[in-house]
Protein backbone atom coordinates (compact mmCIF):
# COMPACT_ATOMS: atom_id res chain seq x y z
CA UNK A 1 0.00 0.00 0.00
CA UNK A 2 0.89 3.06 -0.69
CA UNK A 3 1.59 6.19 1.91
CA UNK A 4 -0.05 8.72 0.00
CA UNK A 5 -1.96 8.87 -3.87
CA UNK A 6 -2.68 12.29 -5.23
CA UNK A 7 -5.09 11.68 -8.17
CA UNK A 8 -4.52 14.39 -11.54
CA UNK A 9 -1.10 16.37 -11.85
CA UNK A 10 -2.06 19.95 -12.52
CA UNK A 11 -1.13 22.91 -11.27
CA UNK A 12 -2.27 20.98 -7.31
CA UNK A 13 -1.65 18.06 -7.41
CA UNK A 14 1.84 18.79 -9.05
CA UNK A 15 2.32 21.68 -7.05
CA UNK A 16 1.80 19.04 -4.04
CA UNK A 17 4.15 16.63 -5.04
CA UNK A 18 7.02 19.24 -5.36
CA UNK A 19 6.32 20.88 -2.24
CA UNK A 20 6.26 17.36 -0.53
CA UNK A 21 10.39 17.26 -0.70
CA UNK A 22 9.64 19.78 2.18
CA UNK A 23 8.14 17.17 3.72
CA UNK A 24 9.28 13.94 2.95
CA UNK A 25 10.37 13.18 6.50
CA UNK A 26 6.78 12.60 7.37
CA UNK A 27 6.29 10.41 4.41
CA UNK A 28 6.34 6.95 5.77
CA UNK A 29 6.04 5.18 2.22
CA UNK A 30 6.22 6.13 -1.21
CA UNK A 31 3.58 8.88 -2.91
CA UNK A 32 2.36 8.29 -5.90
CA UNK A 33 0.53 11.19 -8.37
CA UNK A 34 -1.88 9.53 -10.72
CA UNK A 35 -2.04 11.62 -14.21
CA UNK A 36 -4.63 11.04 -17.04
CA UNK A 37 -2.73 12.81 -19.34
CA UNK A 38 -0.10 11.14 -20.87
CA UNK A 39 1.63 14.09 -21.75
CA UNK A 40 2.67 17.26 -20.77
CA UNK A 41 2.39 20.42 -22.99
CA UNK A 42 1.11 24.18 -22.41
CA UNK A 43 -2.14 24.14 -22.04
CA UNK A 44 -3.27 27.28 -20.38
CA UNK A 45 -1.73 30.66 -18.78
CA UNK A 46 -1.77 31.78 -15.37
CA UNK A 47 -2.00 35.39 -14.77
CA UNK A 48 -1.83 36.83 -11.62
CA UNK A 49 -0.94 40.13 -9.48
CA UNK A 50 2.38 39.57 -7.88
CA UNK A 51 1.82 40.54 -4.79
CA UNK A 52 2.27 36.98 -2.92
CA UNK A 53 5.70 34.92 -2.51
CA UNK A 54 5.71 31.15 -3.97
CA UNK A 55 8.43 28.98 -4.89
CA UNK A 56 7.85 29.78 -9.21
CA UNK A 57 7.99 33.41 -9.33
CA UNK A 58 10.93 32.77 -11.49
CA UNK A 59 8.73 31.05 -14.46
CA UNK A 60 6.85 34.37 -14.73
CA UNK A 61 7.52 35.72 -18.24
CA UNK A 62 5.68 39.11 -18.58
CA UNK A 63 5.11 41.78 -16.68
CA UNK A 64 2.17 44.75 -16.37
CA UNK A 65 2.16 47.89 -14.38
CA UNK A 66 -0.31 48.91 -15.87
CA UNK A 67 -3.71 47.75 -16.89
CA UNK A 68 -7.50 49.17 -17.77
CA UNK A 69 -10.79 48.70 -18.36
CA UNK A 70 -13.40 49.70 -20.99
CA UNK A 71 -16.71 50.39 -21.32
CA UNK A 72 -19.23 52.95 -23.64
CA UNK A 73 -16.23 54.00 -25.29
CA UNK A 74 -14.35 54.77 -22.37
CA UNK A 75 -10.84 54.00 -20.87
CA UNK A 76 -10.17 53.36 -16.78
CA UNK A 77 -6.15 52.72 -16.97
CA UNK A 78 -4.70 52.28 -13.94
CA UNK A 79 -1.31 51.56 -12.47
CA UNK A 80 0.48 50.47 -9.26
CA UNK A 81 4.34 50.76 -8.34
CA UNK A 82 3.62 48.52 -6.45
CA UNK A 83 2.02 45.29 -7.92
CA UNK A 84 3.09 43.84 -11.29
CA UNK A 85 0.16 41.18 -13.12
CA UNK A 86 2.40 38.86 -14.11
CA UNK A 87 2.24 36.12 -16.67
CA UNK A 88 3.73 32.38 -15.68
CA UNK A 89 3.41 29.77 -18.93
CA UNK A 90 1.77 26.23 -17.44
CA UNK A 91 4.43 24.49 -19.74
CA UNK A 92 7.60 25.90 -17.69
CA UNK A 93 5.33 25.18 -14.40
CA UNK A 94 4.90 21.41 -15.10
CA UNK A 95 8.24 21.31 -16.83
CA UNK A 96 10.00 22.47 -12.93
CA UNK A 97 7.77 20.46 -10.69
CA UNK A 98 8.08 17.49 -12.67
CA UNK A 99 11.69 17.94 -12.77
CA UNK A 100 11.97 18.62 -8.54
CA UNK A 101 9.42 15.40 -8.24
CA UNK A 102 11.92 13.10 -10.24
CA UNK A 103 14.81 14.50 -7.73
CA UNK A 104 12.56 12.76 -5.30
CA UNK A 105 13.26 8.86 -4.81
CA UNK A 106 9.65 8.32 -2.75
CA UNK A 107 7.47 9.76 -5.21
CA UNK A 108 6.33 8.36 -8.76
CA UNK A 109 4.32 9.87 -11.05
CA UNK A 110 2.20 7.53 -13.50
CA UNK A 111 1.28 9.51 -16.70
CA UNK A 112 -1.67 8.06 -18.99
CA UNK A 113 -3.08 6.74 -15.57
CA UNK A 114 -7.04 7.63 -15.59
CA UNK A 115 -9.11 7.37 -12.31
CA UNK A 116 -11.92 5.86 -12.67
CA UNK A 117 -13.17 6.12 -9.03
CA UNK A 118 -11.97 5.21 -5.41
CA UNK A 119 -13.80 4.51 -1.94
CA UNK A 120 -12.39 3.41 1.50
CA UNK A 121 -11.20 -0.07 1.93
CA UNK A 122 -9.90 -1.58 5.01
CA UNK A 123 -7.37 1.20 6.81
CA UNK A 124 -6.76 3.37 3.19
CA UNK A 125 -8.07 3.55 -0.08
CA UNK A 126 -9.30 1.48 -3.02
CA UNK A 127 -8.37 3.73 -6.46
CA UNK A 128 -9.79 2.16 -9.24
CA UNK A 129 -7.93 3.22 -12.91
CA UNK A 130 -7.66 2.08 -16.62
CA UNK A 131 -4.34 0.26 -15.41
CA UNK A 132 -5.75 -1.74 -12.41
CA UNK A 133 -6.52 -1.12 -8.44
CA UNK A 134 -4.45 0.67 -6.26
CA UNK A 135 -4.30 1.46 -2.37
CA UNK A 136 -3.27 4.25 -0.56
CA UNK A 137 -3.23 5.24 3.29
CA UNK A 138 -4.32 8.56 2.25
CA UNK A 139 -5.72 10.33 -0.90
CA UNK A 140 -5.30 13.20 -2.03
CA UNK A 141 -7.99 14.66 -4.71
CA UNK A 142 -6.75 17.20 -7.24
CA UNK A 143 -8.61 16.75 -10.47
CA UNK A 144 -9.46 20.89 -10.76
CA UNK A 145 -13.15 21.21 -11.11
CA UNK A 146 -14.01 17.46 -11.80
CA UNK A 147 -14.92 17.04 -8.27
CA UNK A 148 -18.48 18.60 -7.79
CA UNK A 149 -18.82 21.50 -6.39
CA UNK A 150 -21.85 21.85 -4.94
CA UNK A 151 -22.57 24.63 -8.23
CA UNK A 152 -26.05 26.13 -7.64
CA UNK A 153 -26.20 29.03 -9.81
CA UNK A 154 -24.80 27.36 -12.86
CA UNK A 155 -22.60 30.38 -14.13
CA UNK A 156 -19.51 29.42 -15.90
CA UNK A 157 -16.26 31.71 -17.47
CA UNK A 158 -15.83 30.16 -20.62
CA UNK A 159 -13.01 31.75 -23.06
CA UNK A 160 -11.01 30.57 -25.65
CA UNK A 161 -7.35 32.65 -25.54
CA UNK A 162 -5.19 33.06 -28.52
CA UNK A 163 -1.35 33.69 -29.01
CA UNK A 164 -1.26 36.43 -32.05
CA UNK A 165 1.30 37.72 -33.83
CA UNK A 166 -0.21 40.77 -35.99
CA UNK A 167 1.64 42.01 -39.07
CA UNK A 168 2.04 45.64 -37.99
CA UNK A 169 3.52 46.72 -34.73
CA UNK A 170 0.74 48.53 -33.24
CA UNK A 171 0.57 47.68 -29.76
CA UNK A 172 1.75 48.82 -26.38
CA UNK A 173 3.43 46.42 -24.12
CA UNK A 174 2.84 48.81 -21.42
CA UNK A 175 -0.51 48.58 -20.74
CA UNK A 176 -2.83 45.12 -20.42
CA UNK A 177 -6.28 45.49 -20.84
CA UNK A 178 -8.36 43.22 -18.18
CA UNK A 179 -11.69 44.03 -19.66
CA UNK A 180 -12.71 45.67 -23.09
CA UNK A 181 -17.09 45.25 -22.82
CA UNK A 182 -17.49 47.08 -26.01
CA UNK A 183 -18.69 44.16 -27.52
CA UNK A 184 -21.76 42.26 -28.07
CA UNK A 185 -23.15 41.59 -24.61
CA UNK A 186 -26.34 39.79 -25.76
CA UNK A 187 -25.08 36.03 -25.05
CA UNK A 188 -23.99 37.23 -21.59
CA UNK A 189 -21.19 39.16 -19.69
CA UNK A 190 -18.75 39.06 -22.47
CA UNK A 191 -15.16 40.83 -23.27
CA UNK A 192 -11.95 40.79 -24.17
CA UNK A 193 -9.03 40.05 -22.49
CA UNK A 194 -5.75 41.52 -24.34
CA UNK A 195 -2.22 40.85 -23.07
CA UNK A 196 0.50 42.77 -24.84
CA UNK A 197 3.79 40.81 -25.19
CA UNK A 198 5.75 42.82 -27.88
CA UNK A 199 4.15 45.72 -29.83
CA UNK A 200 3.55 42.82 -32.68
CA UNK A 201 2.19 39.90 -30.18
CA UNK A 202 -0.37 39.05 -28.02
CA UNK A 203 -2.29 36.83 -25.69
CA UNK A 204 -5.94 37.58 -26.69
CA UNK A 205 -9.27 35.94 -25.06
CA UNK A 206 -12.67 36.22 -25.56
CA UNK A 207 -14.56 35.70 -22.72
CA UNK A 208 -17.79 35.27 -21.17
CA UNK A 209 -19.39 34.68 -18.00
CA UNK A 210 -22.72 33.04 -19.20
CA UNK A 211 -24.11 29.33 -18.70
CA UNK A 212 -23.13 27.20 -21.19
CA UNK A 213 -19.62 27.49 -23.36
CA UNK A 214 -19.76 27.93 -27.51
CA UNK A 215 -18.44 26.39 -30.46
CA UNK A 216 -14.84 27.65 -30.54
CA UNK A 217 -15.41 29.16 -33.89
CA UNK A 218 -18.02 31.65 -31.92
CA UNK A 219 -14.82 33.11 -29.64
CA UNK A 220 -12.03 33.30 -32.86
CA UNK A 221 -14.06 35.03 -34.86
CA UNK A 222 -14.77 37.71 -32.04
CA UNK A 223 -11.50 37.81 -31.31
CA UNK A 224 -10.61 38.72 -35.02
CA UNK A 225 -13.71 41.31 -35.20
CA UNK A 226 -12.33 43.02 -32.16
CA UNK A 227 -8.75 43.52 -33.03
CA UNK A 228 -10.15 44.42 -36.63
CA UNK A 229 -12.45 47.21 -35.18
CA UNK A 230 -10.38 48.53 -31.79
CA UNK A 231 -6.87 48.46 -34.12
CA UNK A 232 -7.43 48.13 -37.41
CA UNK A 233 -5.69 44.20 -37.76
CA UNK A 234 -7.44 42.51 -40.54
CA UNK A 235 -4.15 39.51 -40.70
CA UNK A 236 -2.31 37.94 -37.66
CA UNK A 237 -1.20 34.31 -37.40
CA UNK A 238 -2.66 31.81 -34.56
CA UNK A 239 0.46 30.91 -32.36
CA UNK A 240 -1.57 28.74 -29.95
CA UNK A 241 -4.92 28.29 -28.34
CA UNK A 242 -6.13 27.68 -24.68
CA UNK A 243 -9.71 27.11 -23.86
CA UNK A 244 -11.25 27.33 -20.56
CA UNK A 245 -15.01 26.68 -18.48
CA UNK A 246 -14.38 27.47 -15.32
CA UNK A 247 -17.40 27.38 -12.86
CA UNK A 248 -18.03 30.24 -10.90
CA UNK A 249 -19.29 28.67 -7.47
CA UNK A 250 -17.51 28.81 -4.65
CA UNK A 251 -16.48 25.07 -3.40
CA UNK A 252 -14.50 25.14 -0.47
CA UNK A 253 -16.40 22.56 2.03
CA UNK A 254 -14.21 21.31 5.26
CA UNK A 255 -15.59 18.43 3.82
CA UNK A 256 -13.47 15.73 3.92
CA UNK A 257 -13.93 12.77 1.31
CA UNK A 258 -13.30 10.17 4.26
CA UNK A 259 -11.11 9.52 6.65
CA UNK A 260 -7.70 9.89 5.05
CA UNK A 261 -9.14 11.55 1.87
CA UNK A 262 -8.39 15.28 1.15
CA UNK A 263 -8.97 18.01 -1.94
CA UNK A 264 -6.91 20.47 -2.65
CA UNK A 265 -6.74 23.12 -6.02
CA UNK A 266 -9.95 23.46 -8.00
CA UNK A 267 -11.01 20.40 -6.47
CA UNK A 268 -10.30 21.99 -2.75
CA UNK A 269 -12.43 25.44 -3.59
CA UNK A 270 -9.07 27.13 -4.59
CA UNK A 271 -11.36 28.89 -7.91
CA UNK A 272 -12.19 32.42 -6.72
CA UNK A 273 -15.91 31.99 -7.88
CA UNK A 274 -16.55 35.91 -9.36
CA UNK A 275 -12.91 35.62 -11.36
CA UNK A 276 -11.57 32.47 -12.06
CA UNK A 277 -8.21 33.47 -11.09
CA UNK A 278 -6.78 30.22 -9.02
CA UNK A 279 -2.99 30.05 -9.29
CA UNK A 280 -1.63 31.98 -6.17
CA UNK A 281 -4.46 30.60 -4.04
CA UNK A 282 -3.52 27.07 -4.73
CA UNK A 283 0.45 27.82 -4.22
CA UNK A 284 -1.23 29.13 -0.53
CA UNK A 285 -3.16 26.49 -0.13
CA UNK A 286 -0.63 24.07 -0.72
CA UNK A 287 1.96 25.94 1.49
CA UNK A 288 0.06 26.21 4.54
CA UNK A 289 -1.60 23.04 4.52
CA UNK A 290 2.23 21.72 4.37
CA UNK A 291 2.85 24.22 7.57
CA UNK A 292 -0.35 22.28 9.13
CA UNK A 293 1.06 18.54 8.38
CA UNK A 294 4.88 19.80 10.22
CA UNK A 295 3.19 21.19 13.30
CA UNK A 296 0.53 18.43 13.52
CA UNK A 297 2.76 15.95 12.50
CA UNK A 298 0.13 14.43 10.93
CA UNK A 299 -2.27 14.50 8.18
CA UNK A 300 -4.50 16.96 8.66
CA UNK A 301 -7.73 18.75 6.45
CA UNK A 302 -6.27 21.19 4.28
CA UNK A 303 -6.54 24.96 5.14
CA UNK A 304 -9.54 27.11 3.24
CA UNK A 305 -7.68 28.32 0.13
CA UNK A 306 -8.65 32.08 1.10
CA UNK A 307 -10.27 33.69 4.10
CA UNK A 308 -14.29 33.30 4.92
CA UNK A 309 -15.06 36.47 4.79
CA UNK A 310 -13.88 37.00 1.19
CA UNK A 311 -16.07 34.00 0.02
CA UNK A 312 -19.20 35.45 1.45
CA UNK A 313 -18.19 38.57 -0.12
CA UNK A 314 -17.38 36.49 -3.40
CA UNK A 315 -20.79 34.75 -3.16
CA UNK A 316 -22.62 38.17 -2.76
CA UNK A 317 -20.83 38.99 -5.81
CA UNK A 318 -21.50 36.32 -8.01
CA UNK A 319 -25.27 36.43 -6.72
CA UNK A 320 -25.45 40.19 -7.89
CA UNK A 321 -23.93 39.31 -11.01
CA UNK A 322 -26.53 36.22 -11.50
CA UNK A 323 -29.58 38.25 -11.25
CA UNK A 324 -27.80 41.61 -12.83
CA UNK A 325 -25.88 40.51 -15.93
CA UNK A 326 -26.47 43.62 -17.75
CA UNK A 327 -25.31 45.84 -15.27
CA UNK A 328 -22.21 44.06 -14.43
CA UNK A 329 -20.04 45.65 -17.05
CA UNK A 330 -20.58 49.16 -15.16
CA UNK A 331 -19.95 47.70 -11.89
CA UNK A 332 -17.00 46.47 -12.88
CA UNK A 333 -15.94 49.63 -14.65
CA UNK A 334 -16.83 51.65 -11.78
CA UNK A 335 -14.71 49.15 -9.70
CA UNK A 336 -11.50 50.09 -11.23
CA UNK A 337 -12.43 53.71 -11.63
CA UNK A 338 -13.42 54.29 -7.85
CA UNK A 339 -11.05 52.10 -6.01
CA UNK A 340 -7.37 52.79 -5.35
CA UNK A 341 -5.45 50.62 -7.87
CA UNK A 342 -3.53 48.85 -4.62
CA UNK A 343 -6.59 48.55 -2.72
CA UNK A 344 -8.17 46.86 -5.21
CA UNK A 345 -5.66 44.77 -6.53
CA UNK A 346 -5.34 43.59 -2.81
CA UNK A 347 -9.31 42.59 -2.93
CA UNK A 348 -8.97 40.33 -6.29
CA UNK A 349 -6.05 38.73 -4.78
CA UNK A 350 -7.39 37.74 -1.58
CA UNK A 351 -5.28 39.62 0.59
CA UNK A 352 -6.63 42.85 1.24
CA UNK A 353 -6.85 45.17 4.69
CA UNK A 354 -10.01 45.96 6.30
CA UNK A 355 -9.72 49.34 4.42
CA UNK A 356 -9.34 48.03 0.63
CA UNK A 357 -12.74 46.14 1.91
CA UNK A 358 -14.31 48.93 2.76
CA UNK A 359 -13.23 50.93 -0.58
CA UNK A 360 -14.41 47.82 -2.57
CA UNK A 361 -17.82 48.12 -1.28
CA UNK A 362 -18.34 52.02 -1.39
CA UNK A 363 -18.07 50.89 -4.84
CA UNK A 364 -20.00 48.13 -5.72
CA UNK A 365 -23.62 49.29 -6.14
CA UNK A 366 -25.35 49.43 -2.58
CA UNK A 367 -29.17 48.68 -2.61
CA UNK A 368 -28.47 45.84 -5.21
CA UNK A 369 -25.68 43.93 -3.11
CA UNK A 370 -27.60 44.01 0.11
CA UNK A 371 -30.28 42.51 -1.54
CA UNK A 372 -28.37 39.53 -3.15
CA UNK A 373 -26.93 38.99 0.57
CA UNK A 374 -30.28 39.05 1.55
CA UNK A 375 -31.31 36.97 -0.84
CA UNK A 376 -28.69 34.35 -0.54
CA UNK A 377 -28.77 34.56 3.70
CA UNK A 378 -30.42 30.86 3.59
CA UNK A 379 -28.15 29.43 1.43
CA UNK A 380 -24.92 30.49 2.96
CA UNK A 381 -25.73 30.39 6.43
CA UNK A 382 -24.68 27.18 7.97
C1 LIG B 1 -7.32 27.77 -19.97
C2 LIG B 1 -7.30 28.19 -18.52
C3 LIG B 1 -6.68 29.38 -18.18
C4 LIG B 1 -6.63 29.78 -16.83
N1 LIG B 1 -6.03 30.97 -16.53
C5 LIG B 1 -5.88 31.30 -15.23
C6 LIG B 1 -5.17 32.48 -14.87
O1 LIG B 1 -4.76 33.26 -15.72
N2 LIG B 1 -4.97 32.74 -13.55
C7 LIG B 1 -5.44 31.92 -12.58
O2 LIG B 1 -5.18 32.17 -11.40
N3 LIG B 1 -6.16 30.83 -12.90
C8 LIG B 1 -6.39 30.49 -14.18
N4 LIG B 1 -7.10 29.37 -14.50
C9 LIG B 1 -7.82 28.66 -13.42
C10 LIG B 1 -6.93 27.72 -12.58
O3 LIG B 1 -5.73 28.33 -12.20
C11 LIG B 1 -6.59 26.46 -13.31
O4 LIG B 1 -7.75 25.80 -13.68
C12 LIG B 1 -5.71 25.51 -12.49
O5 LIG B 1 -5.04 24.72 -13.43
C13 LIG B 1 -6.47 24.65 -11.51
O6 LIG B 1 -5.56 23.75 -10.93
P1 LIG B 1 -5.98 22.28 -10.46
O7 LIG B 1 -4.73 21.56 -10.13
O8 LIG B 1 -7.03 22.38 -9.45
O9 LIG B 1 -6.64 21.63 -11.77
P2 LIG B 1 -5.90 21.28 -13.14
O10 LIG B 1 -4.69 22.11 -13.32
O11 LIG B 1 -6.95 21.32 -14.17
O12 LIG B 1 -5.41 19.79 -12.91
C14 LIG B 1 -6.29 18.69 -12.87
C15 LIG B 1 -5.49 17.49 -13.38
O13 LIG B 1 -6.26 16.32 -13.18
C16 LIG B 1 -6.08 15.49 -14.31
N5 LIG B 1 -7.23 14.57 -14.38
C17 LIG B 1 -8.52 14.89 -14.67
N6 LIG B 1 -9.27 13.79 -14.62
C18 LIG B 1 -8.45 12.76 -14.29
C19 LIG B 1 -8.65 11.38 -14.07
N7 LIG B 1 -9.86 10.80 -14.18
N8 LIG B 1 -7.58 10.60 -13.74
C20 LIG B 1 -6.34 11.15 -13.62
N9 LIG B 1 -6.11 12.46 -13.81
C21 LIG B 1 -7.14 13.25 -14.14
C22 LIG B 1 -6.03 16.46 -15.48
O14 LIG B 1 -5.42 15.88 -16.62
C23 LIG B 1 -5.20 17.59 -14.87
O15 LIG B 1 -3.82 17.42 -15.09
C24 LIG B 1 -7.21 28.95 -15.83
C25 LIG B 1 -7.84 27.76 -16.20
C26 LIG B 1 -7.89 27.39 -17.53
C27 LIG B 1 -8.61 26.12 -17.89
Amino acid sequence: MDELTIIGGGCAGLGLAAALSEAVEHLDGDALLLEGRPHYGYDRTWCYWDLEEHPYRRLERFHWRRWKVRYQGREVVQASERYRYALLPSGLYYRETLSRINALAKIHVERGCEVQGYAREGKGWRIDTNRGHRHSKVLVEARGTFAERGDRRGLLQHFVGQYLHLSEPILDPGVATLMDFDVDQSRGIHFIYMLPLTHDSAYVADTYFGHAAMEREVYRSNIRAWLRERYGVTRCDTDGEEFGAIPMSCGYSRRRLGRGGFAVGGAGGAIKASSGYAFCAIQRQIGNWLNDIRRNQCWCVPPPPRARGLEWLDRIFLSYMYQHPGRMPAVFTRLFETCEPDALVRFLSDRPTAADVAQVIRAAPPLGMTLAALRGLPCWVG
